[in-house]
């Protein structure tokens, strides 16, 4: 990539530049260098990839499942052949570490296995005789053209929670990347077009919101799927939803962990730590708010301190670096006002992470990890979405009233619980209001072939991305109910 280099769009099986004019700079956040320039496409480019998404459906539905998936089988060759590639690219883009990268490209592809299945798993079902010689079945057809709206901070794996199923089932795809981080996409696609798909089966449109309402406004488009803030996950799912689309649309999260006295020490620093402070804690299972229960304060709160202060911050491509920056210094502004914010409200920085130049990298948007304790319950660190390396934590004598915090919050992402304890585990699993859950596991993200079950405002709709329920939401139900006589002369 080159700074004057402009992304392309992919459809009717070929790359088109845009003619939009507009464009933003793709930037590595390590170093503040503009990798590339991003098109802003226009309603008329989206027009003209549906339509070229709608032209291919008819022969993609008629192509046997068993043979749709061949090109699954070969795309997770590629996938595999080029990990180490588009893992990079994934820093370069992100800021992310490159073990971190990796983990995401691994995610992409455990994807991809399960949609193999597809043979399998959109099986439909068969009742025989419900009524004196009549039987009913179900089967499951493709619901049509289906759109991918996708944050910056997964570049490589979140359009992976969809693009591989709604292909399996037999719709084409147009895939939105975050304009943040297209760059990762823009490689996929090079090698999707290796595949020799039917021309118009798998689109990339880049863009911002002014394309993404395109996209929900396009009557061709059957269903949406977004990932990214709840702000803009409401306004998918109202207007994509008003317009007749099926549509599932994740958002933002705030995911608190409850640490019990009996812990163990090691492990839940070192998980805890890595949860909060991974990929810059830039995740939407990062967590936010830790609560210590009874003695759990006296013990985590220097072991949590020293994992934070000792966290290797750099270039996510530097060996031995264990944090990268955040997105861009539009974003490091914002989380150190909430910094300023949670110490004016009451919070005391045990850790204070906003002094953080990073030598050689003057232009990049660095954070070191911030350990806030005492927040107020229902002040702006224990409520507000930070998206930032900041761990804020707050006290409680009983694990009654820890769980009660955690369901006060409006997120419901993910909760977790730190504990030796089968009855504390257990209480926790069934009384937490979170979709995702944690036994001592710090990010609780589903594998592929479990659905990823954000609950309150952190989700809109009612199939999840992944698995099972990636497979209903791409196909409709069609249930035929038929009569056949032995005798057709016999009286009815
Ligand atoms: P974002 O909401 O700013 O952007 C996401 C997508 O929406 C991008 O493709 C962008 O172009 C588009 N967009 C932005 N504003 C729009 C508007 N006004 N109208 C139409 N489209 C618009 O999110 P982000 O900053 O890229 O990603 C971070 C957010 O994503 C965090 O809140 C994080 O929690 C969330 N997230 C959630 C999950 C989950 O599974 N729940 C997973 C990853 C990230």
């Amino acid at each position: 990539m080159t700074e004057t280099q402009i992304l392309h769009n992919y459809s009717a099986g070929g790359w088109q530049g845009s003619s939009s004019g507009e464009t933003l700079p793709v930037t590595n956040p390590a170093s503040g260098q503009v990798l590339a320039r991003v098109p802003l496409s226009t309603p008329e480019e989206v027009d003209r990839v549906a339509q070229s998404a709608q032209a291919s459906f008819s022969a993609w539905r008629h192509t046997p499942a068993t043979a749709r998936i061949q090109y699954l089988f070969r795309l997770k060759d590629l996938l595999e052949e080029h990990f180490e590639e588009l893992s990079r690219t994934i820093t370069l883009e992100n800021g992310k570490t490159l073990e971190e990268s990796r983990g995401e490209i691994r995610r992409a592809i455990e994807n991809v296995e399960v949609a193999c299945g597809i043979p399998t798993l959109m099986l439909g079902d068969f009742s025989e005789d419900v009524a004196r010689g009549i039987d009913e079945y179900m089967i499951r057809q493709p619901v049509g053209v289906s759109a991918i709206i996708c944050p910056f901070n997964f570049p490589g794996m979140i359009p992976f929670w969809y693009m591989p199923y709604a292909l399996a089932c037999g719709n084409p795809v147009i895939v939105k990347p975050s304009e943040r981080t297209p760059l990762t996409m823009q490689r996929v696609f090079e090698l999707l077009d290796g595949l020799k798909l039917p021309a118009g089966v798998v689109n990339l449109v880049n863009g911002g919101a002014e394309t993404v309402d395109a996209l929900l406004d396009h009557p061709v488009i059957r269903a949406v799927t977004f990932v990214g803030s709840t702000a803009v996950a409401r306004h998918i799912y109202s207007r994509a939803s008003a317009n007749g689309k099926r549509v599932q649309a994740q958002g933002g999260a705030k995911n608190p962990l409850i640490i019990l006295p009996d812990a163990d020490v090691q492990m839940t620093t070192s998980i805890v730590a890595d949860s909060a402070f991974g990929n810059a804690g830039q995740r939407c299972l990062a967590a936010s708010l830790a609560v210590t229960v009874g003695e759990a304060d006296r013990i985590f709160v220097p072991a949590l301190a020293e994992a934070a202060a000792g966290r290797v911050v750099g270039d996510g491509l530097v060996d031995g670096v264990q944090m990268g920056p955040v997105i861009s210094a539009q974003s490091r502004e914002r989380i150190l006002g909430l910094i300023q914010a949670g110490i004016e409200e009451g919070g005391r920085a045990v850790v204070d992470g906003r002094a953080s130049g990073v030598a050689g990298y003057e232009n990049g948007y660095f954070l070191r990890p911030t350990l806030l304790r005492d927040i107020p319950a229902g002040g702006r660190i224990a409520r507000t979405e930070i998206f930032g390396p900041v761990l804020g934590m707050m006290h409680v004598d009983t694990v009654d009233q820890a769980i009660e915090l955690v369901n006060s919050g409006e997120y419901g992402n993910m909760a977790c619980l730190f504990t030796r304890s089968g009855a504390a585990a257990r209480k926790f699993r069934y009384e937490a209001q979170a979709g995702n859950i944690g036994v001592n596991i710090g990010v609780a993200a589903p594998m592929a072939f479990f659905p990823f079950s954000g609950w309150k405002n952190s989700f809109f709709g009612a199939l999840h991305a992944q698995g099972k329920h990636a497979v209903e939401f791409f196909t409709q139900t069609k249930v035929v109910v038929e009569r056949w006589l032995d005798d057709w002369s016999r009286k009815f």
